[in-house]
């Protein structure tokens, strides 16, 4: 559950707006590479077979289901952000807790859209419409791009 305090602090820092494809989200304000821009929160699923446009797996056959505004985080093949997995102790619950930000890789002025790479498996791709100069044409990992191109050339 989004705590109030937390989305504050995080919609601060973006905003939901129309994008190319939909919803994506928006800085408000400039970040530099390397801020750590926000947690993203949501709900961890701990079950191998789930899956859902916006999942983001953390391995160990777990996925956080994002909620907004990282819900609505676009895919560029040239992004300006990735994710950051790490985990911290929590002193209110005495327990590990896992978390994901999301962290500038590329100077983003106020207004641009953020992105990441979604960086997909073969099995997943879908068409790319990022417009990048280095589109790769296809929304999969980059070392899946090759096994991806054999595999429609075959069937
Ligand atoms: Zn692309």
């Amino acid at each position: 559950m989004v705590q109030p305090a937390r989305m504050k602090r995080a919609t601060r820092a973006v905003r939901i707006g129309e994008s190319r494809c939909g919803l994506g989200v928006f800085a408000r304000r400039r970040f530099i590479t390397g801020d750590s821009i926000a947690e993203i929160r949501g709900k961890v699923i701990a079950d191998p077979e789930y899956w859902s446009a916006y999942c983001i797996d953390l391995g160990g056959g777990a996925v956080l289901e994002p909620a907004a505004p990282f819900r609505f985080i676009n895919h560029s093949c040239q992004p300006n952000c990735e994710l950051v997995d790490y985990t911290r102790w929590d002193d209110a619950t005495g327990a590990i807790r896992h978390m994901t930000r999301v962290r500038a890789i590329a100077p983003i002025n106020s207004g641009h859209e953020l992105t990441i790479d979604y960086a997909w498996p073969s099995t997943c791709a879908i068409p790319c419409l990022c417009g990048s100069e280095r589109c790769r044409g296809w929304i999969v990992a980059e070392a899946s791009l090759r096994e991806l191109l054999e595999s429609i050339k075959t069937n």
